[in-house]
C-alpha cells in the first residue's frame, strides 16, 4: 500500500493532541451516547428508564473534529445551534464483546468534548423518525481538548461544567451518568470491534442551550481538563 498513488491529496489523518507528548493520537471513529444523564433526558422530553432501556449511540465523521481553542463559523441551515459538554473516552486497545470487569483495559485516556448540535434539525428529524445526521454530523461540530493519558483508569466522578461568556450553563457530575464508563465500553463492544483511536463522547448533562455568533464557550471536567470554543459569524 505504501506505493499507492491517489487522484488527489488524501485527507489528513484526524488526530488529537496528547498532554505531555509530541506525538498525536490518530483518531478512528467518533461515537456519541444519547441521553445519558437523567436531567438532560427529561429536558429533551424523553426520560430514560434504565431497567427497560439500553444505551443508544450515534456517530459523527472524524473530519468534524476541531481542536479546543478554535473559532468556528455558525453553521448553515440552523437557527438553534446548541452546545453539549461531555466527558470523552479514548480507546487505546482493540476489544470486542468486552466484559464490564475488563473494560478498563481498553482505556487510553480522557478528554473534554463539545457535541455541537443543530437542535432544530435534530428535533425535526427525531420527530419524523428520520436519521439525526444533519443535526449532529456538522462541520467543526466535534470539539476536543487534548487527550489526558490515564491508561486503565475508570473515571467514576468529577464535576462537569460549561460556561457561555462566563455564565455557568451546565453544572453536574459524571457520577450521574446513567450508563457508566465500564457499561458503555462493554455495550458498545457488542456492536463494534472497538479499535485504538475510537472516541466515545459519553453524553451531556442538563442545561443545553443555544449559542450566538461571538459567544465564547469554556468547559471543564474535574480531573481531566478544560475546553474552549469561540463561535464566529455564519459563512
Ligand atoms: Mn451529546
Amino acid at each position: 500500500m505504501s506505493s499507492a498513488t491517489y487522484l488527489w491529496t488524501p485527507p489528513r489523518t484526524p488526530s488529537a493532541a496528547v498532554r505531555g507528548r509530541a506525538e498525536r493520537a490518530p483518531v478512528n471513529r467518533l461515537f456519541f451516547v444519547g441521553r445519558n444523564y437523567h436531567a438532560h433526558a427529561a429536558e429533551m422530553g424523553r426520560p430514560v428508564d434504565k431497567s427497560v432501556e439500553q444505551p443508544f449511540y450515534f456517530t459523527k465523521s472524524p473530519s468534524t473534529l476541531v481542536e479546543s481553542g478554535a473559532t468556528v463559523p455558525y453553521p448553515p441551515r440552523s437557527s438553534n445551534y446548541h452546545y453539549e459538554m461531555e466527558l470523552v473516552v479514548l480507546i487505546g486497545k482493540p476489544g470486542f464483546r468486552v466484559a464490564e470487569a475488563q473494560a478498563h483495559e481498553l482505556i487510553h485516556g480522557y478528554a473534554c468534548g463539545l457535541d455541537m448540535t443543530r437542535r432544530d434539525l435534530q428535533l425535526a428529524a427525531r420527530d419524523k423518525g428520520r436519521p439525526w445526521d444533519t443535526g449532529k454530523d456538522i462541520e467543526h461540530g466535534s470539539v476536543l481538548s487534548e487527550i489526558v493519558p490515564m491508561p486503565g483508569v475508570v473515571i467514576e466522578r468529577g464535576a462537569i461544567e460549561l460556561r457561555v461568556n462566563g455564565q455557568v450553563r451546565q453544572n453536574s457530575d459524571v457520577d450521574k451518568l446513567i450508563w457508566n464508563i465500564r457499561e458503555l465500553i462493554a455495550d458498545l463492544s457488542t456492536l463494534y470491534h472497538l479499535q485504538p483511536g475510537d472516541l466515545i463522547y459519553t453524553g451531556t448533562p442538563e442545561g443545553v442551550g443555544p449559542v450566538q455568533p461571538g459567544d465564547r464557550l469554556e468547559g471543564s471536567v474535574a480531573g481531566v481538563g478544560e475546553i474552549a470554543l469561540s463561535v464566529g459569524a455564519p459563512e
